[in-house]
């Protein structure tokens, strides 16, 4: 350590002291001289501090982030089918995160949230697209029923919970919270229109719109540390919520009916008999779920301020048999893998007839619940064989085919030595 007296580090007592904050030596553990100056072992921490702290900020990303092409093809390992909607959701996640790294340098132009609204029936991989992004880009993740929302002064939930449970998935980190991904489920269910059966209740769900459109926007919410009301006594985290991705679901069940009469108006006012019928052979199924507009979503009973909130409007495909037969059996983590997994800990093979796997998704489409249902048919269909297996012994193989999900017949057992039936 060099030491230096210099008039003005020095005071009338002959003391050095730090340029920086103006301490005596004899204040703190270490002084370094410089030329002209001296500067404290404190001031040496705290510039080191902010030193790096520029560095995080410039350097570093908020998450590191793969291209649109790069997720979708992360997505197809898991969501099959839905490949329009894939590609939108890639595009949209990627510009939302790349709008985030990009600001922490330039500040320029302002560019708008990107939050999603994906409208599709049931089981068809909404929830699963947003759960297998969060995972992909390894950003928290939280899942919300918006029909427990009610607006402030109603029992019921207040908005900001659905903050706090991406909190608790941060593990209380708000600064990994603030980059997260939170799906809002069953948003159709707070439409103007709904019918409440309690009284207690928001009358119209058009209040909690109001109250998600501050948190869809970006805004530091006030969330409760214990949950519940918010009341002015109570502990809360402040979490800014202008980098969160909102991504809402819903089946929107009607809507088709709103744009198909839309649709009829225009054709009947606008188009002559061959345009018509031009129109509506180009207006089937899957164009009809293509075109919604913002005045569809208004007359089901969304806000324009919400609409607004939610730019990215995409729409999930009802799933086909053949869709449903993929689900069974390509996906990583697909239903019939996991289990023959669980039989082949118990060293069975698990073997599924083709008309086995068809007949569980013919049995899934009748049930109109998309892929949702698959887990519980095949569930009951091997309840009995689940239950048998592990008291059975030399059990080599077990052979699954259409007459057993239909509930005809017992698997088919293969010992070791012998073929026989689970009733003998
Ligand atoms: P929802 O559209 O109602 O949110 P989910 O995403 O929760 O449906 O789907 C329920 C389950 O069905 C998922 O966990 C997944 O196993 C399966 N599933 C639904 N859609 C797909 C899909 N497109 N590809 C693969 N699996 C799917």
């Amino acid at each position: 350590m060099i030491e230096k007296n210099m008039d003005n580090t020095i005071n009338s007592q002959n003391h050095i002291f730090c340029s920086f904050c103006k301490k005596k030596e004899n204040e703190v553990k270490k002084i370094i001289s410089g030329p002209s100056g001296h500067i404290c072992n404190q001031c040496v921490l705290l510039c080191y501090d902010v030193l790096n702290k520029d560095d995080s900020n410039n350097n570093k990303s908020i998450i590191s982030l793969p291209t649109p092409h790069t997720i979708k093809k992360y997505l197809n390992k898991f969501i099959i089918g839905q490949k329009k909607a894939k590609k939108i959701i890639s595009v949209a996640v990627y510009n939302h995160y790349k709008k985030l790294n990009f600001s922490l340098t330039e500040n320029t132009i302002q560019i708008e949230k990107s939050n999603i609204l994906l409208i599709g029936p049931t089981g068809t991989g909404k929830t699963l697209i947003a759960k297998t992004l969060a995972k992909y880009l390894q950003v928290p993740f939280s899942i919300s029923d918006a029909t427990t929302l009610t607006e402030a002064g109603y029992v019921g939930e207040d908005v900001e919970n659905i903050l706090r449970r991406l909190i608790e998935n941060s593990n209380y980190d708000i600064k990994t919270a603030e980059k997260g991904i939170v799906y809002i489920d069953e948003i159709d269910k707070i439409t103007k229109k709904t019918a409440n059966i309690s009284i207690t209740r928001d009358v119209s769900g058009e209040g909690v719109q109001q109250a998600l459109l501050k948190i869809l926007e970006g805004t530091i919410a006030s969330v409760p540390i214990n949950g519940g009301r918010k009341h002015p006594q109570q502990e809360t985290w402040k979490i800014d919520t202008s980098k969160i991705l909102f991504i809402c679901g819903g089946s929107f069940f009607g809507l088709k009916k709103i744009i198909s009469n839309r649709i009829r108006h225009i054709s009947n006012i606008g188009f002559n008999k061959s345009n018509q019928k031009k129109f509506f052979i180009k207006n089937n199924k899957k164009n009809q779920k293509k075109i919604i507009q913002t005045k569809d979503l208004m007359k089901y009973g969304l806000i324009p301020e919400f609409i607004g909130r939610l730019p990215i409007i995409v729409t999930l495909d009802e799933l086909t048999q053949k869709d449903l037969i993929k689900i069974l059996k390509k996906p990583k983590n697909a239903l019939i893998k996991q289990y023959k997994k669980l039989f082949s800990f118990e060293k069975i093979k698990l073997k599924f007839d083709d008309s086995a796997i068809i007949e569980i998704a013919k049995q899934a489409i009748e049930k109109k619940t998309g892929a949702r249902g698959l887990r519980s048919i095949l569930e009951s269909s091997l309840l009995h064989i689940m239950y048998k297996a592990p008291t059975l012994k030399n059990i080599k193989s077990i052979c699954i085919d259409a007459s057993v999900i239909q509930g005809n017949n017992s698997p088919k057992l293969f010992f070791l030595e012998k073929k026989s039936d689970i009733n003998q």
